[in-house]
């Protein structure tokens, strides 16, 4: 038996795959938050170039990747797909277990496979700057390995607690020839006004979007660029899930179910839709787990409302599972699963039972992690561990049911920038989150009032 499965470059796909084609209810559309009307193209138009405004509101089922993208993806792609053997056997299993890594990137996590894309469509339209913001650092990251590849320049707004406490992923955009500034800075109005208020903020994701949008409008060839959450983002992340089939099928297997963790929902969307594609289509019966932190529970605690995709209320209104855009997660250190709110796609699918979500404490995760590495000689991120925790949790319910089933994990990341997290948790100084009522209520309330009318 084989314990990885590689393709050949040429088998990188040639089309992303667009599961709105394929929805039995298409996504409600985001609004504009003063209008109440449906946000079109021009409500976009200053932040975004057109190409990738046009993949936001498309309904083809499939989009044609550019060669010069796939090309850089060859960087990295095709991506491996392992069979997790080591852990099988410490588990004791009948069920078998394949997981795609995706940490082989630039980055080391999915988030090239939409920054190139997106560098793309603004290369093709003139821009000659791109802002964006990022926590932990892992999208700031991507993006600018990808403007290093198209020569753009990349300019990044770094939550000055993250700048401070992770300098390792500073150095990397450094490296790959960005600008990286903590964030509230000096360089926009939205980040002096705070830095008057408060000189000595630790800066917030919502604050960093807005000096990153703020730029962005401010000037003709500067654009503004997202890692997740809308859908031409869960879009680029398809190839995971292509990948995938090809290679479960060299292995002549098929997953019975997907687990992938949640933070706005692109590597659990990458790997997923197109499988959900043979659901909808073929009659196939996979069932798909997303995997989000107890301490951040939009889609298994939130409700599905119209809310802000970013604190500072810049975004249009989308039609989500979320906790309210000023809802402030626990400090935990899977940054990139501290998101308020969800795809819109994700959302929708899950309001329609195509998929499931779960809640998982973060030990339970880290442990997971822990496993996984002494078993598989891989160190996950932490965001990564909760698709594991949920994958153990899986492998456990098969023997118990004495039941085969295959199982597939989007390992989406690896560890080795976030080696404080693990030393962290092995010097016992992480802990379980709970809410009261009150705490995930009060979020909500505040949205509840700004609903467009039915
Ligand atoms: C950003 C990130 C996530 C969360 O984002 P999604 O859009 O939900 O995929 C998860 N894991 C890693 C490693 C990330 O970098």
């Amino acid at each position: 038996m084989s314990r990885k499965i590689f393709l050949d470059e040429s088998d990188i796909p040639s089309h992303w795959y667009n599961i709105v084609a394929d929805m039995p209810n298409k996504p409600q559309p985001p609004l504009n938050p003063k209008t109440g009307q449906p946000a079109g193209p021009d409500d976009l138009s200053p932040i975004f170039p057109m190409g990738l405004i046009q993949q936001e509101v498309s309904a083809d089922r499939y989009i044609e990747i550019p060669d010069q993208v796939r090309d850089i993806y060859k960087i990295w792609r095709p991506s491996p797909m392992y069979r997790a053997t080591g852990l099988e056997k410490l588990l004791d299993t009948p069920a078998k277990i394949y997981y795609k890594y995706e940490g082989v990137s630039p980055s080391g996590s999915h988030k090239p496979n939409t920054a190139v894309a997106q560098v793309y469509y603004n290369k093709q339209e003139g821009v000659k700057n791109i802002t964006t913001e990022t926590g932990a650092g892992q999208w700031g990251t991507a993006l600018a390995f990808a403007c290093s590849q198209f020569d753009i320049n990349c300019e990044v707004y770094m939550v000055r607690i993250s700048y401070d406490q992770k300098p390792y992923r500073k150095v990397m955009m450094n490296t790959f020839g960005a600008e990286v500034y903590p964030s509230p800075s000096d360089r926009t109005q939205a980040g002096r006004n705070i830095l008057a208020d408060d000189p000595e903020t630790s800066g917030s994701l919502g604050i960093a979007i807005s000096e990153a949008i703020e730029r962005a409008v401010q000037d003709d060839h500067t654009k503004y660029s997202l890692g997740s959450v809308l859908n031409h983002v869960l879009l680029h992340q398809t190839v995971i899930g292509q990948e995938s089939i090809k290679q479960l099928e060299y292995a002549g297997d098929y997953p019975d179910v997907i687990v992938a963790p949640l933070g706005g929902g692109s590597n659990f969307a990458g790997i997923s839709f197109p499988f959900l594609k043979n659901n909808l289509s073929d009659g196939k019966k996979t069932r798909f787990v997303a995997v989000e932190p107890a301490s951040c529970p939009k889609l298994t605690q939130g409700e599905f409302l119209y809310d802000f995709g970013d604190s500072a209320g810049y975004t249009p209104l989308l039609p989500m599972y979320t906790l309210g855009h000023n809802f402030k997660p626990a400090a935990i250190h899977a940054g990139g699963l501290r998101y308020h709110g969800a795809s819109v796609l994700c959302s929708q699918l899950l309001k329609d039972e195509l998929i499931e979500a779960v809640a998982i404490q973060q030990l339970e995760c880290f442990e997971a992690g822990v496993t996984f590495a002494k078993t598989e000689g891989i160190i996950a991120a932490p965001e990564a561990t909760h698709g594991i925790a949920q994958v153990i949790r899986e492998a456990e319910q098969a023997k118990k049911e004495g039941v085969s089933k295959t199982i597939l994990l989007n390992l989406c990341g690896h560890g080795f920038v976030d080696m404080q997290a693990y030393e962290d948790y092995f010097a016992g100084k992480l802990s379980d989150h709970s809410f009261s009522e009150n705490e995930l209520k009060n979020g909500l309330k505040e949205i509840l009032e700004m609903q467009p009318e039915a």
